[in-house]
Parts: C-alpha cells; structure tokens; sequence
C-alpha cells in the first residue's frame, strides 16, 4: 500500500514538473477583461502564457472573483486590469496585492486630464477608455513596455508585434470614421443600457445617454427611464441599444415606456460594451468588435 502511494506521489510530481517546464521560460500574464487579453495577445503573441479572468458577457462591475481566480493572481508574473475602477469588485484584492504582485493597471497610467471625469464614480473618472482607439493604441503601448520590461530576452518581438498592431488600429480608425460619415450629424445619438460610451461620443462625434450610469451596479429607476423616453421622443431617435454584458430588461422597460406614450423606438441590436464576444468569432477581438458595434449603430440609426 505505502509503496502504492509514493508511486502516486511521485506520479504527481512528476505531471506537475512536465506542466511548469511546458511553461518555462514563458512570462505567466494574466488580465480581467477578455477586452485586455486581446490586446495581451496580440503584443505578447507566442511568448507568453496568458490567462483571462472574465470572458464574453462578463460584466467586470460586478464580478466577484472565484478561489480559482485569487490563485491565478497569485502565479501570475504579471496582471493588467482596466483600473480606474472599472473592476470595482476587485479593488480590495488589489490593494492586497499591492507590492507583492506586479499590477498594472492601464487605465490608470493614462494622463488624467484627457480622461472624462465623473464625480458619481468611485475612482472620478469614467473607465472606458478603450471606446477610443488612440487611448487604446496608448493601453499597446503600456502593455510592450511592461512585457518587454519583465522578459527583457523577448523585447524586441514584443516591439515588432506592437509596430504591427498600432498600423491595424489605426486603419481600423479610418474605416470607422469614414462608416460614421454616413450617418447626419443630426442622427447620432446614442442611447444604450449603461453609461459605457461616453469616450466613443467624444472621439467619434455622437451624443451618448445611458440608462444606467458609470456602472452598471445602481439600477435606473422609474424617474430615469421616464426622463429618457421623453428625450427619445423629443429627438426622435429612431433606435436604442442592449449591451451583451448587461440585461435586455433595462432596455426594454425603456422601449415600453416610449411605445406607452404612443412612439416608436427600435431596439438596434445589441452592443459590445465591457466584454468581447466569444473565443474565434470576430467580435471577440477588439478590432472585429469595435466593427461590429459601429456597423450595428449607424446601420439602426440611419
Ligand atoms: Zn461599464
């Protein structure tokens, strides 16, 4: 029997010494939002291990991390989160981390006065800065310098690989550009579940009201959804939208209150707000989702 066990014991370590050395040498980088893993991955490419905490549909205001989560922050050589507290659940564990853990938190490390600032959110500032392709071509730019800084040995891949990528992002922001040309001025408003596109108005010229604020943890209430069908109605606003990491209801209860006051408001398809879409589809990359979104908006409120 004893013979048994140190063979299982021995078995063990031996499957847990071929899994490390599979990983040898590779910076373990581990990130909360799938938005920010497809960035990761696109600058770190084969070099690295990485890990996501939350995936498609995940809304990073309210997620609570696992055990297995809390162990995955603690292997990992580096983490990015979005900060500003965007992740408002995770600040805590964090702040424990602070030190011990090398966390970089993008949002953080932009310069404060270009960031929208929004004195009923926790941090002061709203977190969705990637809605803005030149605060996302920055958020590259951090990743390389903090990859690079931790596996010196791959730096010049990390640069390469960053080189490509702000060319794609930068293509990627004519071709939006020029589809919002299409659609009048007078037409681009923006109405969605929660207040995650105020960065995107300003850049790309449209007038953003979300139905929820900053975060999606304060429910609208009544007066809210009352005071923004009139506005609908008042601007004619032919389309709202649901976001994929947020419920249909808030939105819905909306398009009933427009329609009991004898109006029509479409629901315009739903929107990528906080979290990609699934794994090998093209909305679950920033680039196929910042697309998909722009062709949704100007296609409904055309
Ligand atoms: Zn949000």
């Amino acid at each position: 029997m004893k013979k048994i066990i140190l063979l299982l014991i021995t078995l063990t370590v031996f499957a847990s010494c071929k899994n490390s050395s599979e990983e040898n040498g590779k910076l373990k980088v581990v990130t909360t939002t799938n938005i920010l893993a497809d960035l990761v991955s696109k600058i770190g490419g084969d070099k690295i291990s990485l890990q996501s905490l939350m995936g498609a549909g995940v809304d990073p205001h309210l997620y609570k991390a696992s055990e297995g989560d809390v162990s995955k922050l603690y292997n990992a050589d580096i983490i990015f989160c979005g900060g500003l507290h965007l992740e408002g659940k995770l600040v805590d564990i964090f702040e424990k981390m602070q030190g011990k853990k090398n966390t970089v938190s993008v949002g953080d490390r932009l310069p404060h006065d270009k960031l929208i600032s929004s004195a009923n959110f926790a941090s002061n500032y709203d977190p969705h800065v990637w809605f803005n392709i030149q605060f996302f071509k920055q958020f590259a730019q951090i990743v390389t310098d903090e990859l690079s800084k931790a596996d010196e040995e791959n730096a010049e891949t990390y640069a390469a690989n960053n080189k490509k990528y702000q060319a794609k992002l930068d293509d990627l922001e004519t071709e939006i550009k020029s589809i919002i040309n299409t659609l009048p001025r007078e037409k681009r408003i923006l109405v969605t579940a929660h207040d995650a596109f105020n960065y995107f108005g300003k850049a790309y010229d449209f007038e953003v009201v979300g139905l929820q604020g900053i975060s999606t943890a304060t429910e609208a209430g009544v007066r809210d959804v009352q005071k923004l069908s009139d506005f609908i109605i008042d601007n004619d606003v032919k389309a709202i939208f649901v976001e994929s990491s947020v419920p249909r209801r808030t939105i819905e209860a909306l398009q009933a209150a427009v329609l009991s006051k004898k109006h029509k408001v479409e629901i315009g398809g739903s929107l990528y707000s906080d979290a990609l879409g699934n794994p090998g589809t093209e909305e679950g990359t920033y680039i196929g989702m910042f697309r998909y979104n722009v062709n949704t908006i100007v296609n409904a409120l055309k």
